[in-house]
């Protein structure tokens, strides 16, 4: 036995592995929607869909838009 054991190593938190990422698990938040005048016949359709991650708290934004005369079937 040597006198300079020190007992098991313990790695520094700097050796240590990441933690693993998060699974994200989006949960929606809220939507808002506009349709606005978009030139000739088309109006500018968008929706901006929020969500965010029940377990990380991260926000995800999910934004579509299209200029088209019809309502999209998305709006
Ligand atoms: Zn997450």
């Amino acid at each position: 036995m040597s006198e300079n054991y020190k007992g098991p190593t313990v790695p520094k938190p700097s050796e240590l592995p990441p933690p693993p990422p998060c699974e994200h698990r989006f949960v929606h938040l809220d939507t808002k929607k506009k349709d606005c005048y978009g030139g000739g016949y088309q109006t500018h359709f968008v929706r901006v869909d929020r969500f965010f991650c029940e377990k990380c708290l991260e926000e995800k934004v999910i934004k579509k838009d299209e200029y088209s005369r019809d309502t999209p079937e998305w709006f």
